[in-house]
C-alpha cells in the first residue's frame, strides 16, 4: 500500500513551502487510496516548541489535510533509535569514533588549507583498540567507500552520487542523542513509508539515508524532492516577502481551498486550468509533472484565487467566517445585519474576508469621519434637497427591502426632476462615509431604516 508522510520540524509556524509539500504528500496518498502519516520531528529540543507543534496541527486542520496515522513524535521514539544503533554496532555497520573536537577542528583546517572539502577522514573506522581515555565517543555510520548511490527521484529523475563524496555520518552524539538523518531513516522504515515527498533542501541527505537503509537490509522508499518556493526577488521565500505562515493567511481572510489551489498550481499545471476543486486535485495531480525549477510566489495570484473562491463559497459558511472576522476587528456582529446577508452582498467585491469585514464595518458601527475627498465632492448644499427628500420618502417606507428602497429613490428623482446621479452619490457618502459598497438599494437595506435615517441626518448636519 502507498504510504506517504509529512514530517515537519516544529521550530516555527507551518509556512507555505511546508504546506505545499504536505499537500503533495497528502494528494499522492489519497489519490491512490494510500495512507498519510504526520510525524513531528522534534528531536532538536532547543529549537522545537509546543507552540509551534500546535500551530502546525491547526494549520493542517484548517487546510483539511487529514492524516491516517500520527502525529508521531520523534522524542517518543528514542528507545527505538538506540536499539537500531546497537544493532548497527553489533553488525559492524557503525563504529565508535573517539576524535575530540580539537582533532576534528585541526583536520578541517588542514583540509581547508589544501582547498579540499572538509570531511571526516575515517580515522576510527577500523580502530580495534580500547576505549580512549577521557573521550566519550560518538557513533558513526560506516558509509560504503566505493560505488554510488542512485536516486530515481519521482520529480527530478535520476540523480547519482558517488560514495566518495560522503563521509561517515555521526548517527549518535556523545550525549547519546541520535542524529536527524538517522532518526528519519528509522521512522520511514518503521512507519512503512513508500514515498518520501519533501523539500529539495533535503536532497543532500537522501544518499546518506539510502545508505543507512541499505545497511539495515531494508529497501529504501522512493523519493520526490519538491522544488523550493522563491519570493518575487528570486530569493528563497521568507518572512521578508510578507505572510508566509499558513495561519497568517487564515487570519488575513483567505479560504483554505484558495491557498491549497494556489500551492498546487505553483509549479504544476493542467493545461491552462486555474481552479481545481478538491476532487479535481485528487483526480488530476501527478507528482511526475511537478516542475523541476523553483517556483515564484505571487501574492496577487493568490489574492485573485481567493476572490474566485469567495464568489462561489457556500453562503452560510461565508457568513460564519465573516462573523469571526468581525470579532477580530472589534465589530460586534450582533449590532447590525446578519453577516450572511452581508457576505452575499459583498462576495463579488471582496478579495479577502478581512477586507469584506473592514469594508462593511459601517453597517455595524458609525464611521468616525467621512472620506474627505468624497465628502467635499458629494456633501454640498446642492445635496440638501435630495437628501431631505430621500429621508422623507424613507420614513414612509413600510417594507425595508432593496426593491422598495430603489422605488423610493426613483420617486424622489422624478419629483425633484434630478438625474439619479445627483441623488445616489450623496446618499452613498451619507450612509457609508465613502467606503465602496454594493448597490445602494442593497446597502441601505442592509443598514436598516433607523441607521439610514440617522446617517442622512448626520450628513445634512455636516453640510450645514
Ligand atoms: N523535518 C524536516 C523539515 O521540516 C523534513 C524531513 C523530511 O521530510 O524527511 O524540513
Amino acid at each position: 500500500m502507498i504510504k506517504t508522510r509529512f514530517a515537519p520540524s516544529p521550530t516555527g509556524y507551518l509556512h507555505v513551502g511546508g504546506a505545499r509539500t504536505a499537500l503533495f504528500s497528502w494528494l499522492y496518498a489519497r489519490q491512490q487510496a494510500g495512507s498519510f502519516v504526520l510525524r513531528i520531528e522534534d528531536t532538536d529540543l532547543e529549537r522545537s516548541s509546543q507552540a509551534s507543534i500546535t500551530a502546525i496541527l491547526q494549520a493542517m486542520d484548517w487546510l483539511g489535510l487529514d492524516y491516517d496515522e500520527g502525529p508521531y513524535y520523534q522524542t517518543q521514539r528514542m528507545e527505538r533509535y538506540r536499539e537500531v544503533i546497537e544493532r548497527l554496532l553489533a553488525e559492524g555497520k557503525a563504529y565508535r569514533c573517539y576524535c575530540t573536537r580539537e582533532e576534528l577542528d585541526t583536520l578541517r583546517a588542514e583540509q581547508q588549507a589544501r582547498k579540499q572539502k572538509p570531511r571526516y577522514d575515517g580515522r576510527y573506522r577500523d580502530y580495534q583498540g580500547p576505549p580512549r581515555e577521557g573521550v566519550t565517543p560518538v557513533i558513526r555510520f560506516r558509509n560504503p567507500l566505493d560505488g554510488e548511490v542512485v536516486i530515481d527521484d519521482l520529480i527530478r529523475g535520476r540523480i547519482t552520487i558517488s560514495n566518495r563524496e560522503l563521509d561517515d555520518l555521526v548517527i549518535m552524539r556523545a550525549d547519546g542523542s541520535p542524529t536527524y538523518n538517522f532518526c528519519v531513516v528509522v521512522d520511514d522504515w518503521d512507519m512503512g513509508i513508500t514515498q518520501v515527498i519533501r523539500g529539495d533542501d533535503h536532497i543532500n541527505n537522501t544518499p546518506r539515508q539510502i545508505n543507512i537503509f541499505q545497511a539495515l537490509g531494508v529497501t529504501p522508499p522512493q523519493y520526490a524532492h519538491v522544488p523550493m518556493i522563491l519570493g518575487s526577488d528570486g530569493s528563497r521565500l521568507s518572512k521578508r516577502h510578507g505572510a508566509v505562515s499558513v495561519l497568517q493567511y487564515r487570519d488575513a481572510g483567505y479560504l483554505p481551498e484558495a491557498l491549497l489551489n494556489y500551492l498546487l498550481r505553483l509549479g504544476w499545471a493542467h493545461g491552462d486550468q486555474e481552479l481545481f476543486s478538491r476532487e479535481q486535485m485528487l483526480e488530476l495531480f501527478s507528482l511526475t509533472s511537478v516542475n523541476h525549477a523553483a517556483a515564484s510566489f505571487d501574492p496577487d495570484k493568490l489574492l485573485w484565487l481567493n476572490q474566485q473562491y469567495i464568489k462561489q463559497a457556500d453562503a452560510a459558511r461565508l457568513g460564519a467566517l465573516l462573523h469571526e472576522h468581525y470579532m477580530h476587528i472589534g465589530v460586534n456582529p450582533n449590532d447590525g445585519p446578519e453577516p450572511q446577508a452581508v457576505a452575499e452582498a459583498y462576495r463579488e467585491r471582496a478579495r479577502t474576508l478581512r477586507e469584506m469585514a473592514e469594508n462593511s464595518r459601517f453597517l455595524y458601527q458609525d464611521f468616525e469621519h467621512y472620506d474627505p475627498a468624497m465628502a467635499s465632492k458629494q456633501l454640498k448644499p446642492a445635496a440638501v434637497e435630495p437628501l431631505s427628500a430621500l429621508r422623507q420618502q424613507f420614513v414612509d417606507l413600510e417594507t425595508w427591502q432593496p426593491a422598495a428602497i430603489h422605488a423610493a429613490m426613483e420617486a424622489v428623482a422624478e419629483r425633484l426632476q434630478l438625474k439619479f446621479g445627483k441623488i445616489g452619490p450623496p446618499l452613498r457618502v451619507a450612509v457609508t462615509g465613502g467606503a465602496g459598497s454594493p448597490s445602494l438599494d442593497v446597502t441601505v437595506a442592509l443598514l436598516g431604516k433607523p441607521r439610514t435615517l440617522q446617517r442622512i441626518d448626520r450628513a445634512l448636519a455636516t453640510i450645514e
